[in-house]
């Protein structure tokens, strides 16, 4: 399994590590700060040694890293490993602010959230709906920037995963958790949300500044989805 350092600090910009496997462009450490694609978070990118890291997937327990070129590392050497920094930072600020959207959301209309996909730019948060009134969305978007300037804190801590799964509302995506945890990393953001889940956040929703709403469209019968952005 590979140590993930973005569960330890998710503010690690740099890190050191050991290569554990190679294979073509792919490049697995015993240790990584980059986050990889899952959860509705595209994957972060960087640099390894200088070699550029276009993306970072994970298979099971493993995380591997996808280079540019195939100029192979060696298994055993030691690698510097640089994220960039500005893109992980708008995925954290997104990320939570898609977290607080879902819970207003969920609360003003009792739906249910269907997906999300963050990305550094634009996000989105897809929701169980009939109906969704779109002069709402400003009402919503209001509401979040509301619980963002309460500075409220984000905490990460693990629990027992028959614990998590008898708290109601602790597992909302329980498919993004890998079955073979017996230990969830739950996420709780002040008294807004809490839920069980991989990701990376900022440390208190102050960092967010201010979330934009940008559109809400219909996806079928009864999937919305709502787009926003933070400044
Ligand atoms: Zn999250």
């Amino acid at each position: 399994m590979t140590r993930r350092l973005f569960w330890e600090d998710m503010y690690a910009k740099e890190f050191d590590a050991r290569v554990v496997s190679v294979s073509g462009a792919r490049v697995a450490l015993d240790q990584t700060a980059f986050n990889p694609r899952g959860g509705g978070l595209v994957s972060d990118i960087g640099a390894l040694d200088g070699r550029r890291v276009l993306e970072v997937v994970k298979e099971g327990e493993e995380i591997y890293h996808v280079l540019e070129t195939q100029d192979a590392m060696a298994v055993g050497e030691q690698v510097h490993g640089v994220l960039d920094w500005d893109r992980r930072y708008r995925i954290m600020k997104m990320h939570t602010a898609a977290h607080i959207l879902s819970s207003v959301v969920n609360t003003e209309t009792g739906a249910l959230i269907t997906g999300n996909q963050i990305s550094p730019d634009e996000s989105r948060v897809d929701f169980d709906l009939e109906s969704f009134d779109r002069s709402k969305m400003s009402y919503y978007i209001d509401k979040v920037n509301q619980a963002v300037a309460r500075e409220l804190e984000v905490k990460t801590f693990f629990m027992k995963r028959e614990e998590a799964l008898a708290t109601p509302g602790f597992v909302k995506l329980a498919n993004a958790m890998p079955p073979s945890l017996d230990m969830l990393r739950i996420v709780q953001i002040g008294d807004v949300d809490t839920q069980a889940d991989g990701g990376v956040h900022v440390r208190n929703t102050r960092e967010i500044g201010k979330v934009q709403g940008l559109r809400a469209d219909n996806k079928g019968k009864s999937n919305r989805r709502l787009y926003f952005t933070v400044q």
